[in-house]
């Protein structure tokens, strides 16, 4: 079996990825696999940007075909933000809870129908001779005025589906991956990953 690399040291991305990849020819390592590797700064402006600094990184350094995503929130009242500052929006290190009232606040009596938002990824594939392709994933729905649900992580308990009537911290995590953002380029993953390890020996 052909190995691959998620350059991720996220648990829940590795173990999401790899129940995708069942019945695929290729074994999914992390950079749990690869300790000695360095941390890549987040330097980019855009998720395809990061995306692409981190997978290009991990292939170079590996050999391996690497992914990485990166993802966030966006909002469309505030222009776009959080945006590529999704994880760090209410300082550097800042926990869900202060990034999460910080996104209140800043939304505190705006009306629901100027609340939409969406949750963005963007996965890079990169190869060792540096050539990237790339998917994205969206899902949209709306900031609620506070927080419902346990699930999840990070903007989850105030980002309502209104297809399913909850937000996305009351959805399991098996039906998060059907309609996530992530789930969604993640799957449209698949077919370049078969393309790309195909035509290698
Ligand atoms: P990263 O791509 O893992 O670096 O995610 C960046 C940040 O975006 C996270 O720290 C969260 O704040 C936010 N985010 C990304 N995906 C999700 C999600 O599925 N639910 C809630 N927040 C998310």
């Amino acid at each position: 079996m052909k190995k691959i690399i998620l350059a991720t040291k996220n648990p829940g991305k590795l173990h999401e990825f790899r129940s995708l990849s069942t019945g695929y020819p290729w074994v999914v390592l992390s950079l749990k696999d690869f300790p000695a590797l360095p941390a890549v700064p987040e330097t980019g402006t855009t998720f395809r940007e990061n995306a692409r600094l981190k997978a290009v990184s991990a292939a170079e350094k590996t050999g391996l075909v690497a992914l990485a995503d990166d993802s966030g929130l966006v909002v469309d009242y505030l222009g776009g933000l959080p945006g590529v500052h999704s994880a760090r929006f209410a300082g550097e290190g800042a926990t869900d809870q202060k990034n999460n009232e910080k996104l209140l606040k800043m939304l505190d009596g705006v009306p629901g129908h100027q609340r939409t938002a969406r949750f963005c990824c963007t996965i890079a594939v990169a190869e060792p001779s540096g050539q990237v392709e790339y998917c994205e994933g969206f899902c949209e729905g709306q900031i609620l005025t506070e927080a419902r649900g346990t699930n999840g992580f990070g903007y989850d308990p105030l980002f309502f589906l209104p297809e399913w009537g909850k937000t996305m911290a009351q959805l399991s995590l098996g039906e998060k991956n059907l309609v996530s953002h992530r789930g969604k380029a993640f799957k449209a993953v698949l077919p370049i990953l078969e393309k790309i390890l195909s035509k290698s020996v």
